[in-house]
């Protein structure tokens, strides 16, 4: 069983993972490949602002708008609060629209019924008139349902199902977007990569030919899929950058690999990287999502990271938000003292506490890395840019005990990514407040993998941290991969 924690990290990671994909593949949909390594560019069919997400991420945003709030989506209530949520989508947001969807969508208006029967009419009638209706667009947008009913595999392939049918009335379509959010409910409870799981959750007429393709894709070269626009080779380019790029380390860096190979396969890449970003987001949790790639990635409706993870937690709570993290207003304590120490290595860092995120002014910081739960209000700080103000998540539930891996599971590579965001900001010239939330425990581990990656030796920058800030947790795993690495 997995804790609470892996659960939520991991829940967190699939609406993040599937932005970041997004927002990679945008620069290259239809266009020349990435020369090295893609990047967060903008431009492509938008055009796109640097680090912004398509229409993909955003019609997985209309449903997980309706999902956080604990409708059921197999429900009429559901369905036509999803349906709503897409024609109000494309009368106002949509940057690009898929053509398929654009039709369904446009032909609704003039049917008759309920808000999600007339999709459903429409989508139907487009099926009977063309028998094309199997684009990749209901599976783009199917990531969240895998985590609107965790317990309930029949729902979530029901659930998959119905969305899928609002637009996209090709069998094919619906398969494929149960195959996929079954497989990231399966990431989601029990952490591993399993697209066949949901094998036997496809029409009985389909499901050796769905095999054969799971097989075909399995550890395949993604550019072998380039013709990605139908939802079979889009879903098989998805999952052969995912399992042509696994070296079956468990490694968070799995995640990065995977979302380069889905760009590298070329043509419908924005499209491609998204779904392979949900699944790896789901796999590998939102603490496997470089820093880089949080601080840019941002769309419709004007959300950043910390929405996006804030919706899929709520998802998977059944839309219970009230009163608990991500959802709470404010996560600030002013119980808790404030710090304001330099870092005994690079004064322009101050270690604080959650407290000293009411001073940022004060203390003459342009940026703040943050490593505890912060409530809505919170992030951004105040008067600080979104992009100067990053989250990390490390629990420390059990970091002091060297046996529990659970509630950190890439401990070294979080530690690494925050170190990392410290010395970005302070390559932009930026002051910058390093906080926890009573500035004890995670705070000191963070200033002191920064001070051993700026060179220091690792016994000198403990003492130095130790002399600094007094009565820290100068002990335990979180303190002794700080400074040696895992
Ligand atoms: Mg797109």
């Amino acid at each position: 069983m997995p804790t609470r924690s892996e659960l939520v990290n991991r829940a967190a990671g699939v609406l993040l993972g599937e932005a970041c994909g997004d927002a990679l593949g945008v620069p290259y949909e239809m266009a020349a490949p990435p020369v090295g390594e893609a990047v967060m560019k903008g431009g492509g069919l938008g055009p796109y602002d640097p680090g912004e997400w398509s229409d993909d991420t955003q019609m997985t945003l209309c449903v997980a708008q309706v999902a956080a709030r604990g409708l059921d989506l197999t429900s009429p209530r559901g369905l036509d609060a999803v349906a709503e949520a897409f024609v109000a989508w494309m009368g106002g947001g949509a940057t690009d629209v898929g053509t398929q969807t654009r039709t369904v969508l446009s032909d609704a208006s003039a049917r008759s019924g309920s808000p999600h029967q007339r999709l459903t009419g429409a989508s139907d009638a487009l099926h009977a008139r063309t028998g094309l209706t199997a684009g990749n667009g209901a599976l783009m947008r199917t990531s969240i349902v895998g985590i609107a009913a965790v317990d309930d595999r029949q729902n979530t392939a029901e659930a998959a199902r119905a969305v899928a049918r609002l637009t996209h009335a090709d069998p094919l379509a619906a398969d494929s977007s149960v195959l996929w959010s079954e497989a990231i409910r399966v990431a989601v409870t029990q952490g591993r990569l399993d697209l066949a799981a949901g094998l036997n959750l496809v029409s009985t007429t389909n499901e050796g030919r769905w095999r054969d393709w799971i097989e075909e894709a399995t550890a395949a070269d993604p550019g072998a899929f380039r013709d990605n626009g139908f939802t079979v080779t889009a879903l098989q380019a998805a999952w052969a950058a995912i399992t042509s790029t696994d070296r079956g380390d468990g490694s968070a860096m799995h995640l990065q690999r995977g979302l380069q190979a889905a760009v590298r396969a070329g043509h419908d890449t924005d499209t491609v990287a998204a779904i392979a970003g949900s699944l790896l987001g789901a796999r590998y949790g939102s603490s496997a999502v470089p820093t880089q790639w949080r601080r840019m990635v941002h769309g419709w409706p004007g959300f950043r990271a910390h929405d996006l993870v804030e919706l899929a937690v709520s998802t998977l709570g059944g839309g219970r938000r009230v009163g608990s993290w991500p959802s709470v207003e404010t996560m600030v304590d002013l119980g808790i003292p404030t710090l304001g120490i330099p870092h005994p290595i690079d004064p322009d860092i101050v270690l604080g506490s959650i407290s000293d995120l009411h001073r940022v002014a004060s203390l003459d910081v342009q940026a703040v890395v943050s490593l505890c739960p912060l409530g809505l209000t919170d992030i951004p700080a105040a008067g600080m840019s979104p992009r100067d103000h990053i989250e990390f998540w490390i629990n420390d539930d059990s970091t002091d005990s060297t046996d529990s891996e659970a509630p950190n599971p890439h401990l070294d590579f979080v530690l690494d990514d925050a170190s990392s965001a410290l010395r970005q900001f302070r390559a932009e010239g930026k002051r910058v407040l390093l906080h926890g939330r009573r500035g004890e425990h995670r705070t000191p581990a963070v200033a002191l993998r920064y001070a051993v990656d700026l060179g220091v030796a690792p016994e000198l920058a403990q003492s130095s941290i130790r002399e600094a800030l007094p009565g820290i947790w100068a002990e335990g795993r979180l303190w002794e991969v700080a400074a040696h690495g895992a």
